[in-house]
């Protein structure tokens, strides 16, 4: 006997019921580039990890790859809403295309994290405490991200690798000094941490004038940000206590 299939027209739903759906095969945190996992969509092209990557795609989630259309209005509903994250490290900063996504992408992402795992190499030196004046990959990461000014959540997150010679602090000063001021490109959080991508220390965020300042994990104001200021009051804003929150040391 045959099974009847009835063919259900999803294309004919009204455009809100469509973007409903869409909605709910966005993932979070969603996309991000190089993908932590790999999935069957790695095979099909190099735009595939914009794609839901975890757990294994299921069948439905393919819906996007149904047809220009569908795929373009997921793509909208995509940069709108899910939070897309780049990630820079050991492997990847060398190369020319440091993310495969294009201009029109980008330029309607709205949430973006840039996560830079970084050695004092690639910051440009041996050792962090002597940093040359101008550090190129910072250039190139500003360029890569072109088009995602229009972001109103652009965060970095810095990781800092281990090192016996130095201390982590150094390769975070560095780094958000040379962030701060990325001209168009507007980041509203700098945070840092070590090995695991939860922040554990304060963060540089941007007050309602758009001025740095020091934020507690639980954002409360712990201190100002000087535009130009030395490792010394770096650490020391790094590590201040905030007297709004109950102190840990009592
Ligand atoms: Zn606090």
């Amino acid at each position: 006997m045959e099974t009847k299939v009835t063919p259900f027209r999803f294309l004919e739903l009204p455009q809100e019921l469509r973007d409903i759906v869409y909605e709910h095969l966005i993932e979070d945190p969603s996309p991000s580039y190089p993908p932590t996992t790999t999935s069957p969509a790695k095979a099909l092209s190099s735009l595939s990890w914009i794609l839901p990557q975890r757990p294994a795609p299921r069948s439905s989630n393919w819906i996007m790859l149904a047809s220009r259309q569908v795929y373009q209005e997921y793509m909208d509903v995509l940069c709108k809403k899910g939070r897309f994250s780049f990630t820079v490290d050991q492997n990847n900063h060398t190369k020319r295309n440091l993310w495969p996504i294009r201009a029109e992408t980008l330029n309607s992402v709205r949430k973006c994290d840039l996560r830079l795992i970084t050695t004092s190499k690639m910051l440009g030196a041996i050792d962090p405490r002597s940093m040359p004046q101008g550090w190129p990959l910072r250039d190139k990461i500003c360029e890569t991200l072109t088009g995602v000014e229009k972001a109103e959540d652009l965060n970095l997150h810095v990781r800092a690798i281990g090192d016996p010679l130095w201390n982590p602090l150094w390769v975070w000063f560095h780094a958000s000094q040379a962030f701060k001021d990325t001209g168009k490109l507007c980041f509203n959080r700098i945070m840092f941490s070590l090995d695991t991508w939860s922040p554990g220390e304060n963060h540089l965020a941007r007050n309602d004038e758009g001025n740095w300042c020091w934020q507690c994990p639980s954002n409360h104001v712990v201190a100002t940000d000087p535009e130009q200021c030395n490792v010394r009051e770096f650490c020391s804003a790094l590590y201040a206590e905030c007297e709004e929150c109950p102190s840990l040391r009592a």
